[in-house]
């Protein structure tokens, strides 16, 4: 899975519609102060389903909706379209490509599709969930949270890595299958008493 493009209209600062395509390898964004880098990485987990307006460093959603500048006037909604190769089969979804459109209307009404078809808000979430990039993963890495991340606990700084290692959520699983050996374990020395007792 490899993303490829991103488009955005009316999102923050990018009141005219915008692609950034990305070829294979690592793709760095320069740009002087306030010209929108870190808007775009917003956009990207504006499509990854994030709920939470403060995430995107707004009060409200309807704040990512472009208010306008000095040239243009401000628009109604934003909207932001990820493609993504799919050839891999990353996602379980029978398409070599997958593009996933999100858009905010400025009264606050919201709308999705997975290539081209309307799906419901949670759906975007579901596609994401467990490939690493759902919400709480670290697939994007804010600015200011390695220096919180050296500054936790070293619990917490495991746990980050555990996450990070997509390994938690196997010692999740392991923790649920020792309870169930354990309530067997329990009802077998319960069946073994009977037993004598029968005997
Ligand atoms: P830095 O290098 O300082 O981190 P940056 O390139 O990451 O900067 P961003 O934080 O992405 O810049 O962009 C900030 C700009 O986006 C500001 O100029 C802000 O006014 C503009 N902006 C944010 N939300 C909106 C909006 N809804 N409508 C218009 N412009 C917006």
């Amino acid at each position: 899975m490899r993303l490829r493009e991103l488009w955005l209209y009316g999102f923050k600062s990018f009141g005219r519609k915008t692609g950034v395509r990305f070829a294979p390898g690592i793709t760095a964004i320069v740009g002087p102060n306030g010209s929108g880098k870190s808007n775009l990485i917003d956009a990207v987990r504006f499509v990854l389903g994030e709920a939470n307006a403060r995430a995107l460093r707004g009060s409200r959603l309807e704040d990512l909706v472009f208010s306008g500048s000095a040239a243009r006037r401000g628009l109604g909604y934003a909207e932001v379209t990820l493609v993504l190769d799919n050839r891999d089969g990353f996602f379980s979804l029978p398409y070599e490509e997958i593009s996933v459109t999100r858009r905010i209307l400025r009264n606050g009404e919201s709308a999705a599709w997975i290539n081209g078809s309307p799906v419901r808000l949670k759906d975007l979430s579901t596609l994401f969930l467990d490939t690493g990039l759902g919400q709480g993963a670290f697939a994007i890495v804010g600015q200011g949270e390695v220096d919180a991340l050296i500054a936790e606990r070293p619990e917490a700084r495991r746990t980050a890595f555990e996450e990070l290692a997509g390994i938690r959520r196997f010692r999740e699983r392991k923790r649920e299958a020792e309870a169930d050996l354990a309530e067997v374990e329990a009802n077998l020395t319960r069946v073994r008493d009977l037993l004598t007792a029968l005997e």
